[in-house]
């Protein structure tokens, strides 16, 4: 059988097409997920910016009704990893681990992106409890308090930027003395008198308690310790797009892809390819919030209804 639309990652922006895909007159829907569904807002210990849901509530029971709502309206599950999607004529041939390969008529590919984890004592163990990769997810956690930032590129000298405007006072570690960030950017930093730059110098360890970071320690070139006591620590150093089922057998890539290696959409979310569509974080200038995945899944759905509409209709 030939599914109509497969769906490949369950998290938000996946778990929402498969409701409008299954909800809109789709038949054979299959939502591909190597994990639990839910995808990585599961980890957030507490989400207060999904509209409508108001007090205490974490990833894990915002998402946990989810699946069960898609698989009302028929969304079937399979949990696998896929490893490859290609395109043969209209089909689209969805290759997953264990030698299974599917087939369907239109693909909405949502696998997310992954920030990278910048590797000091203490990052792993403290993330969701002080240590933090999202400003626009957590910085209301620490308003009038003192958050550091590790990084030097654009997201990090932006977040600080917004942090800022949060926080009574922002510590920008660097480890170089200039940085990657465009030049105006770099000039809002320097001219912004509660951030602090704290240049050549690399996180060591972040420390904790039981209610989560308490201080961060940071080495400079001369191998001179800091200590800087602060309950919020975002790193920005980096984020690796979760694109490999895009990359073809001779290392192309299925679609055209920007040179960060973002899926680029234009705004139904449809890519360069007919019939494949992706949302979420893992599509171009995406704000990588729980709301705008679940807005481009609806979108990249209600356009693979229709393609398929018009493949097998007309
Ligand atoms: P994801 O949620 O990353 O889902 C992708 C899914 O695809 C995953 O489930 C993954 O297992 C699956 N997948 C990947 N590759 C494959 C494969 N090859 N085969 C099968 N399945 C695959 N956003 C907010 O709005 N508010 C917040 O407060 C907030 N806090 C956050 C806190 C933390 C700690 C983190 C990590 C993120 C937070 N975010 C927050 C961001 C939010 O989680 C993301 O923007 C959102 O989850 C993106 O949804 P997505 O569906 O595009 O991708
Ligand atoms: P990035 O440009 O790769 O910068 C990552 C930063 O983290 C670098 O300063 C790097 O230091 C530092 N770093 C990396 N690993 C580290 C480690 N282990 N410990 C400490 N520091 C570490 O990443 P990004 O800022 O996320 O940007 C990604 C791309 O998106 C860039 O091309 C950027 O221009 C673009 N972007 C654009 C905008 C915009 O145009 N408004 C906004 C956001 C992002 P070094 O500099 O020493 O390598």
């Amino acid at each position: 059988m030939i599914l109509d639309c497969a769906i490949i990652g369950g998290g938000p922006a996946g778990l929402t097409a498969g409701l409008y895909t299954t909800r809109g007159g789709l038949a054979n829907v299959v939502m591909f997920e190597k994990g639990m569904p839910g995808g990585q807002i599961t980890q957030s210990s507490e989400i207060e910016n999904y509209p409508g849901v108001t007090g205490e509530i974490s990833g894990m029971d915002l998402m946990m009704p989810w699946p069960e709502q898609c698989q009302k309206f028929g969304l079937k599950h399979e949990m696998v990893a896929v490893t490859r999607v290609s395109k043969e004529g209209d089909i689209f041939k969805i290759y997953q681990e264990g030698g299974i390969t599917s087939e369907a008529y239109s693909v909405i590919v949502c696998t997310g992106s992954s920030p990278r984890r910048a590797g000091f004592k203490g990052e792993a163990e403290l993330i969701g409890k002080g240590v933090s990769t999202c400003a626009t997810c957590d910085g209301f956690f620490y308003r009038n308090k003192e958050v550091a930032v590790i990084g030097g590129g654009d997201t990090a000298l932006e977040e600080a930027l917004y942090l800022a405007k949060i926080c009574s006072k922002v510590y920008l570690v660097h480890r170089r003395d200039t940085f990657r960030s465009a030049p105006n950017t770099v000039e809002r930093v320097k001219k912004t008198q509660n951030i602090e730059l704290i240049l050549n110098s690399t996180p060591e360890e972040v420390y904790g308690d039981a209610m989560g970071v308490v201080g961060i320690l940071v080495k400079n070139k001369n191998g001179e310790i800091r200590d800087i006591k602060v309950p919020g620590v975002f790193t920005f150093v980096g984020n690796d797009v979760n694109n490999q089922t895009l990359i073809q057998q001779d290392g192309s890539f299925l679609c055209d892809m920007n040179k960060h290696g973002e899926v680029i959409v234009d705004i139904s979310m449809r890519t360069s390819l007919k019939g494949l569509f992706a949302a979420g974080d893992m599509r171009i200038a995406a704000p990588k919030q729980v709301v705008s995945a679940a807005g481009d899944g609806a979108v990249a759905a209600l356009q693979a209804i229709a393609y398929v509409d018009e493949l097998l209709n007309h």
